[in-house]
């Protein structure tokens, strides 16, 4: 029997998992994270996975991807069409959805319909605060897991009972001014334990043993050995889960375009903070990336791309094909 070791386990049980076999969960990415979390709960056996991602299997996610191989790179596949092939060869019962797309307030819509709760699979804090939005004004529970480095967090939030993103931090970092996973790398035993942490508190919200989600963010730094639980206090004054604010939602406004003639695609900051070049420039210092830096821009040479970075955060991003690709391109290496 297929699900013997988890039905004896007996806080799940039987009943447990039916309703996992009744639960219909949206992951949202699918490179480190998102491959961790779709192997945990397509083998516990949730109903229905629904996995959106914009990206393509490159050789540098095999370190940390566990879904991917060589033959997926080589097929240039999108990265959910390519999980969707394992995953069923893993649990051929599962009903799994893979949609190769930008998530963005406009398309968030039609992905959270009949869903029970949303993974965020994301490296981006812009898609995060989208994901708030959606959550508490449509009611559906999300688990944000994020790494970098050696280190990673984890937090459950829960519309009408925990504290939201916008609580903790009212607006995404400023673009650049965060480390990102191209610029302070990151480690594959940390993706795979933030994935299985967020499995982890998706199969007791779903088994309904919501007693015993984690109720702070959890923080973690494998590299030292610490785990640290911290508090996030509700903010009275919070827009989105207090005032119904849902303005990363609201707001539909695309931060991309393709540029005609130059062969790039044009990505605005989402934020309206000013970058630091030379920051970011230092930042950037430790990877393979040439720079060049004006006092009115930044060149970072990212082969195949050449990026060209203006300090109110609108960059040009030569040879991106399409304005995906040029979103992935700047959330991967200016942040965001
Ligand atoms: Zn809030």
């Amino acid at each position: 029997m297929r699900y013997e070791k988890q039905t004896n386990f007996k806080e799940i049980g039987h009943d447990g998992q039916e309703h996992l076999a009744k639960s219909k969960v949206l992951v949202i990415g699918c490179g480190a994270l998102g491959t961790m979390v779709a192997n945990n709960l397509v083998r516990a056996g949730i109903g229905y996975i629904r996995i959106v991602d914009r990206d393509y299997v490159e050789l540098h996610n095999l370190q940390r991807q566990l879904l991917f191989d060589e033959d997926d790179v080589q097929r240039n596949l999108p990265k959910a069409i390519a999980a969707k092939e394992k995953l069923s060869k893993i649990n051929s019962s599962i009903d799994i959805e893979t949609i190769v797309k930008d998530v963005n307030s406009t398309t968030i819509y039609d992905l959270i319909q009949g869903i029970d709760l949303i993974m965020d699979c994301t490296d981006n804090f812009q898609t995060r605060y989208l994901i708030n939005d959606v959550s508490y004004k449509f009611e559906i529970p999300w688990i944000y897991g994020g790494v970098i480095g050696a280190t990673g967090v984890l937090q459950v939030f829960l519309p009408g009972e925990t504290p939201c993103l916008r609580c903790m931090m009212d607006a995404p970092p400023p673009s650049g001014a965060v480390p990102t996973c191209d610029t302070a790398g990151v480690l594959n035993t940390v993706t795979g334990i933030i994935g299985s942490l967020e499995s982890n508190e998706a199969i007791k919200y779903l088994t309904k043993a919501k007693d015993k989600l984690l109720r702070k963010m959890l923080y973690l730094d494998l590299w030292e050995n610490t785990l640290e639980k911290i508090e996030i206090p509700l903010n009275p004054e919070c827009p989105c889960c207090q005032g119904q604010e849902y303005h990363f939602y609201e707001n539909k406004e695309d931060h991309a375009a393709f540029l005609c003639g130059i062969n790039s695609v044009q990505v605005s900051s989402p934020t309206e903070e000013k970058i630091s070049l030379e920051a970011l420039e230092k930042r950037l210092q430790p990877t393979n990336y040439r720079t060049k830096r004006t006092p009115y821009l930044l060149k970072i040479y990212a082969e195949p791309y050449e990026i060209t970075l203006f300090p109110d955060g609108r960059a040009l991003i030569k040879n991106a094909k399409t304005l995906e690709e040029g979103k992935t391109v700047y959330a991967r290496i200016i942040g965001n």
